[in-house]
């Protein structure tokens, strides 16, 4: 992996013959208490309680590739309006890449919470990828999805998929369990390197690398998230692969190494 540019929102590489960009959608300030949340009940409410002054920084990145010849795909797409104004910036990181809005024909969802999906609109409500012509999504995401009325529009475009289906020669799709229902990575396999977009592996990195078995509040079954986590960093290290997470600080893309009992992350620059 070879890296061509950077900005305070973006960073651009090349492997091999592809491009692929990290480009931040914002960050959202979450209660720590989160971490490690015994019984998952935060996950059960919609209103998140407020934080006492203790808080946590996640970042929100999305990550888009190419190749000559294949159209743009984007993965996951961001929060749009739909919860604190501290994100909703995809759109502005694109601008800042030169990336065109209208040159991205396909999405790949890794799951359907509100931080991953409702970038598919503009805060005036317009499409934000005006040239999109499929939405992939794991099949047990698409409920989730349909439940966000705004979106309904994009029905036709959803492409249901399961864990283990190939999308193209240089794109399988991956199942990673626990974190919400239908949660799918994407292994993009270039001529050089192996790079997996995983969702909602890692939430707060600088805890859950080095202690993986820590869980988060809003882990659908959080011992299967768990199981995800320690089988996926595993593989990461002893593989060498890159990782690429939407809640990784940015860049939000590195390698996992070994480290103590845990692992630690390198970011890619
Ligand atoms: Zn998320």
């Amino acid at each position: 992996m070879e890296f061509l540019s950077q900005s305070p929102n973006t960073l651009g590489c090349a492997s091999g013959s592809w491009k692929i960009w990290s480009l931040s959608d914002g960050y959202v300030d979450l209660p720590a208490e989160f971490l490690g949340y015994p019984n998952n009940k935060i996950a059960r409410q919609t209103e998140a309680p407020q934080g006492d002054g203790s808080l946590v920084r996640l970042s929100v990145n999305c990550f888009l590739f190419d190749r000559p010849g294949i159209g743009r795909v984007l993965i996951d797409c961001g929060a749009g309006s739909s919860w604190e104004p501290s994100m909703g910036h995809l759109g502005d990181a694109m601008a800042e890449a030169g990336i065109d809005t209208s040159s991205i024909t396909m999405v790949a969802l890794t799951h359907a919470h509100g931080d991953h999906i409702n970038g598919l609109l503009t805060p005036d409500g317009r499409r934000a990828f005006n040239n999109l012509s499929k939405i992939v999504i794991g099949e047990d995401a698409v409920e989730g999805f349909l439940a966000e009325p705004n979106l309904a529009e994009f029905r036709p475009l959803l492409a249901p998929i399961n864990g283990g289906d190939r999308l193209a020669d240089h794109l399988l799709a991956v199942a990673i369990p626990g974190h919400a229902p239908g949660h799918m990575g994407y292994l993009l396999s270039t001529d050089e390197d192996e790079i997996l977009f995983c969702g909602d592996l890692i939430h707060v990195p600088a805890e859950q690398f080095a202690r993986p078995e820590l869980t988060w509040a809003y882990d659908d079954d959080e011992s299967m998230a768990r199981a995800s986590r320690i089988k996926l960093l595993q593989d990461a290290a002893h593989a060498h692969n890159w990782l690429a997470g939407a809640h990784l600080g940015r860049p939000g893309i590195g390698r996992v190494v070994e480290e103590g009992r845990g692992y630690a992350f390198i970011p890619a620059a």
